[in-house]
């Protein structure tokens, strides 16, 4: 990738962006829990990948993995046409048997994850797309992300926050939205952080607890003690 923000290329961003999430293959841990066997981030019936119009037509003349996501119904089609950003459209793959390592969106790659801003407007690390939690695999397991995907997970997005302003603002009213969630459910919010510890941040006064990484809490399916108080809920 290059030094500059501002001249990088699609092929440079895959390239500098390739390391999975951790030693072990997540989607042989989830896809057993999906009724169609594929892993969940992998089907449309559970996330859409969102690419940037430059990916896509980088991805239209080295591939024929992906083609434009069709709706099932004109409703379903306008509310997610009108949640995508306006430099962005949805996609969709030939299936997770086809899947091409280096042709995967970035979306793709950072899934489950989200670059999370403070209140000050501040990328400190990744947290995670918390709906996905019943599902993916991953967020029961947030011990198992290696420290080469965290950071070059950082790397990426700090080159695309710098590219796409509107996505940093997006990203801010996400991590926003994630506060008063989770403030309303009295639960800490788990950031794996930019400096390579993770800590449990409070909604309400962003003050962030250290913490182990195997201590964040696990869900059904995958938790082991469901019934269990959890150790990221706060008093
Ligand atoms: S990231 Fe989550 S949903 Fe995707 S394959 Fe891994 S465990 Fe499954
Ligand atoms: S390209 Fe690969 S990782 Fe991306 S949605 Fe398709 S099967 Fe999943």
């Amino acid at each position: 990738m290059s030094d500059s923000h501002s001249h990088w290329s699609i092929d440079e961003l895959y390239r500098s962006f390739n390391a999975p999430i951790g030693a072990l293959d997540c989607g042989q841990e989830c896809a057993p829990y999906n009724e169609n066997g594929a892993p969940f981030c992998c089907d449309t019936q559970h996330s859409i990948p969102a690419a940037y119009t430059a990916e896509w037509e980088y991805l239209q003349s080295h591939t024929d993995l992906w083609h434009q996501w069709q709706p099932e119904n004109f409703e379903l089609g306008e509310t997610l046409h009108q949640q995508t950003p306006e430099d962005m459209l949805l996609l969709e793959c030939r299936g997770h048997a086809h899947c091409q390592r280096s042709y995967r969106t970035i979306a793709c790659r950072a899934f489950p994850f989200f670059p999370y801003i403070n209140r000050s407007g501040e990328f400190l690390g990744l947290s995670y797309y918390w709906e996905y939690e019943d599902r993916c695999w991953v967020l029961s397991h947030l011990d198992c992300i290696s420290a080469e995907y965290r950071q070059q997970f950082i790397k990426t997005f700090e080159v695309l926050l710098a590219t796409y302003p509107a996505e940093g603002e997006n990203f801010a009213a996400y991590s926003a939205e994630m506060r008063q969630i989770f403030a309303q459910h009295r639960r800490a919010i788990p950031l794996l952080h930019r400096n390579g510890n993770a800590y449990k941040i409070s909604p309400a006064s962003e003050r962030m607890r250290r913490c182990d990484p195997a201590d964040f809490r696990q869900f059904e399916p995958y938790a082991i003690a469901a019934q269990l108080r959890f150790p990221d809920e706060y008093e």
